[in-house]
């Protein structure tokens, strides 16, 4: 049974309280999660320390959940007003989210940014979560995450918030391409997936999982796909 990865991206979403009841409803949720899948749960910077407390106080051993930071510091430590760097999240975080379109697009972060983000992840033992939206994405970060341990998201722009997931096919063919270029590394589909769509992904051969925007988070919609995963 290959491993799936379930990737929860909250984006800039929720404060303390909703974080904490989120994770209760999760913990209660009556399912069986199975062994071979790994949950990873990306919430804002703001939220880390309490997503990570409030794993380890209420759901404890009953499930696998890993915390994953949406974004990191191109910088090290230092007079970077605004920056979060690597040594900081590897306090409270083993992923990070690097590339991805929102970044890309909303705050200007071109191929040069992304390579400088994923060194600083990978200098501080993160595990990068890098997200590509097509081959040329691969391509510029081929170098950088040569035999390193990193897991690829394809995203293709049109699908991501938009209610239009790509075909189970073509994200295969491009779980493929990736692997044929990067090696045996874990590739995930993401862009509007949801209850309904997930195992159309996860059952391909190819797609070892999923990164989850919206539909992460409503507790309900997120338990039921890690459970069709
Ligand atoms: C994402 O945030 O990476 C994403 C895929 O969002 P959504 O699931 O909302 O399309």
């Amino acid at each position: 049974m290959k491993k799936v990865f379930i990737v929860a991206n909250w984006k800039s979403n929720k404060i303390t309280k909703e974080a904490r009841k989120w994770i209760e409803d999760l913990s209660n949720s009556n399912f069986n999660f199975m062994d071979f899948k790994e949950i990873i749960i990306c919430p804002s910077f703001s939220l880390l320390s309490s997503v990570k407390l409030g794993i380890q106080e209420i759901i404890g051993q009953k499930l696998k959940i890993k915390v994953g930071a949406q974004d990191i510091s191109q910088f090290d430590e230092g007079a970077y007003t605004g920056g979060v760097n690597g040594r900081q999240i590897k306090e409270l975080a083993d992923y990070v989210i690097v590339g991805h379109s929102e970044r890309r697009n909303n705050f200007g972060e071109d191929g040069k940014i992304v390579n400088e983000k994923i060194s600083k992840a990978l200098k501080y033992n993160l595990i990068p979560i890098l997200c590509v939206s097509d081959m040329k994405q691969i391509h510029d970060s081929r170098l950088v995450i040569h035999n390193s341990n990193f897991i690829v998201a394809y995203e293709p722009t049109f699908a991501i918030g938009t209610g239009t997931p790509d075909t189970p096919e073509n994200a295969d063919k491009m779980a493929k391409n990736i692997k044929e270029i990067l090696g045996e590394i874990p590739v995930l589909y993401g862009g509007s997936v949801s209850k309904f769509n997930i195992k159309s992904f996860t059952q391909m051969s190819y797609i070892d999982g999923a990164l989850v925007g919206r539909a992460s988070l409503d507790v309900k919609e997120f338990a039921t796909i890690i459970q069709n995963a």
